[in-house]
């Protein structure tokens, strides 16, 4: 019996790191089943947590003082990093 596969591995069976499934989920680019399993793997890594949550945080601010969510390229990284800062 497998363990519950990581839909998140590509075809040719690269595992991704932890940033790159943070990211195609912060892209909306994530599946319903690749969401589901992020959200467990978050329950038990502390650095996913806290930068999804850092992530979400900033982009609804974005969304809220931004019209229409059309924010610079560039900004929502400026701003990460500098809470990164803060928390790290
Ligand atoms: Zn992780």
């Amino acid at each position: 019996m497998a363990t519950s596969q990581n839909p998140f591995i590509q075809a040719d069976g690269k595992k991704p790191t932890c940033m790159e499934m943070l990211q195609t989920i912060l892209d909306g680019e994530a599946t319903r089943e690749q969401k589901d399993y992020f959200k467990q793997h978050m329950d038990g890594c502390m650095p996913c947590y806290k930068e999804y949550n850092v992530d979400m945080a900033i982009k609804e601010l974005l969304k809220a003082k931004c019209c229409g969510g059309n924010c610079p390229e560039g900004l929502v990284e400026q701003i990460k990093a500098k809470v990164n800062s803060t928390i790290a």
